[in-house]
């Protein structure tokens, strides 16, 4: 990769892209959970989350969600568009698993009555802890008509994704989404951005319950990377 290296994360690296508003993003295979402290490498987990996040953002635009993917360019890397992220973390839950489970003594699998919105302040060194409406707009993190978008557009993405993941007999348990501020001019659109993959859904076999998604890193139950082949395999993408 030839262009400047703007941000390095976790999971991925941004580069300049080749024309104004856009960025070049190169999946790593690296992974890590509980706000970095479990760290390792999954190998060819990037190439896998680069082709999946490339599908479910290709049908979420054709449903009409805009985000932030341009092309795909290579197994690892994707041209997107800049945007002004967010710093929230939106997760909508389906099915009761993680930490809604510990902070509320929920047992995990109870599926809920609708889906359930939830918004984490994006701060590693607070742990992104959990926050209100209320809370993002006191502090200005976005607007009160940014959040009335942000919520609909979420439930929209869960609508999709729910019945592309029940297709291939997968539950869409609960994932995280993040949004940014596409500039146009003086105007801004809010999109979805970051990725869309088993890093950030949690996803389970719709028969057995089996965990295809990083839970398997989180929680050491092995063959990682044979469930991330296999949500690529049933979404068609290897
Ligand atoms: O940990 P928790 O149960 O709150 O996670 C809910 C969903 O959001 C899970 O699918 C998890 O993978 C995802 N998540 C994420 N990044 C975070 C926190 C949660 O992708 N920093």
């Amino acid at each position: 990769m030839n262009s400047k290296k703007l941000y390095e994360g976790k999971a991925k690296i941004l580069y300049k892209g080749p024309k104004a508003n856009t960025l070049i993003v190169y999946f790593k295979d690296d992974a890590t959970a509980f706000n970095n402290k479990k760290r390792s490498v999954i190998k060819e987990k990037g190439v896998l989350n680069n082709k999946m996040s490339e599908l479910i953002m290709k049908k979420l635009a054709a449903g009409g969600v805009d985000n932030h993917f341009i092309k795909r360019i290579s197994d690892r890397e994707q041209l997107i568009k800049k945007v002004r992220i967010f710093p929230l973390e939106v997760i909508i839950r389906n099915i009761a698993a993680g930490s809604i489970c510990k902070r509320l003594g929920l047992k995990q699998g109870m599926r809920l009555k609708k889906p359930l919105i939830e918004f984490f302040y994006k701060c590693d060194e607070l742990d992104d802890p959990l926050i209100t409406r209320e809370h993002i707009e006191m502090f200005g993190w976005a607007s009160e008509k940014d959040m009335k978008e942000i919520t609909a557009l979420t439930f929209k993405v869960n609508n999709i994704m729910s019945k592309l993941f029940r297709s291939i007999n997968l539950k869409l348990v609960d994932f995280k989404i993040e949004f940014g501020k596409y500039q146009n001019g003086k105007k801004y659109k809010i999109i979805l951005a970051d990725e869309v993959s088993p890093d950030s859904c949690r996803l389970w076999d719709f028969k057995t319950n089996k965990s295809l998604d990083k839970d398997r890193f989180r929680k050491n139950l092995g063959k990682i990377k044979e469930a991330y082949e296999e949500v690529a395999e049933r979404l068609g993408v290897v």
